[in-house]
């Protein structure tokens, strides 16, 4: 029997690139989304090109219902999960003068509240197993602080505390939890930025380059796999050296 990993905001980016990879381990892959695309029926394509089972279940993180029933979905199907990727992440970026607080809340209610939503749905199965893996999604920007991200550096700060509160809680039932922080990974989220802007972001970076979405998605295989056994409560940076 395959192994099941779950992968929020897995259409794309990030998220789509773990989905892929993980598969190509052998795994069985939920793949959480938000609306029905082209994107979606692509992602799913080529994960079922990999000849392993590919489940899409619709839900939106930030509520509490939908992570709920996605998992029960999941475990209709495949009766267990191994691995969660609390992937799924937004950004609305602003100065802290001209920062809505809608748009405070909205990103701690994704990126925070919506990891908190997963794991309170998914641990309790995986609690029966005694086994299990989650791999939070945080970022740099969660250690260091950035100028006009104060909403999203809050957001994953919290993920990272989360992350070792869990790792803690869940150690005796051999549930391990991890998190990952990607530094500037080129994906959509930061295809918006202006050229200039990427260029003084290269210049802060050792390596002088974004980093791909498949470095991210080996360290979760990784992460995910029994080479990692006695690594739980870490955070491990994936960012050219950005941030040391
Ligand atoms: P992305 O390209 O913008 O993709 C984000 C994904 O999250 C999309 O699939 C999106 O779905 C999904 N999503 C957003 N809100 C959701 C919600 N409420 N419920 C379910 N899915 C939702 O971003 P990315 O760059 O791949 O980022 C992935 C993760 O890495 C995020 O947590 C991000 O904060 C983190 N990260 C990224 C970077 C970077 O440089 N790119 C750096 C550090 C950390 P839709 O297609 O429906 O919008």
């Amino acid at each position: 029997m395959n192994k099941v990993g779950f992968v929020t905001g897995a259409t794309r980016g990030i998220g789509k690139q773990i989905a892929i990879t993980l598969a190509k381990e052998g795994y069985d892959i939920v793949i959480n989304y938000r609306e029905e695309n082209e994107q979606l029926q692509e992602t799913k394509k080529e994960i079922e090109n990999l000849n392993v089972k590919c489940l899409a279940v619709q839900g939106d993180i930030s509520r509490y219902e939908d992570c709920e029933n996605m998992v029960k979905k999941v475990i209709e199907k495949f009766g267990k999960i191994d691995v969660l990727v609390n992937n799924a992440g937004i950004t609305k970026d602003m100065l802290l003068l001209r920062m809505k607080e809608e748009d405070f809340r909205k990103v701690i209610d994704v990126n925070l509240i919506g990891t908190f939503n997963m794991c309170k749905n998914v641990t309790s199965y995986m609690m029966k197993e005694r086994n299990g893996r989650i791999i939070n999604i945080s970022s740099v920007v969660g250690i260091s602080g950035n100028s006009g991200q104060a909403n999203y550096a809050a957001s994953k700060a919290g993920v990272i505390g989360f992350t070792k509160s869990l790792a803690k809680e869940l150690a005796s039932r051999n549930i391990l939890v991890n998190a990952v922080a990607p530094g500037f990974i080129q994906t959509d989220m930061t295809n918006v930025l202006k050229d200039e802007t990427k260029e003084e972001i290269r210049k802060t970076i050792p390596l002088r380059r974004e980093g791909k979405a498949e470095e991210v998605a080996n360290v979760v295989k990784f992460l995910a796999s029994e080479d990692s056994s006695y690594i739980t409560g870490q955070v491990i940076q994936v960012d050219g050296g950005m941030l040391m």
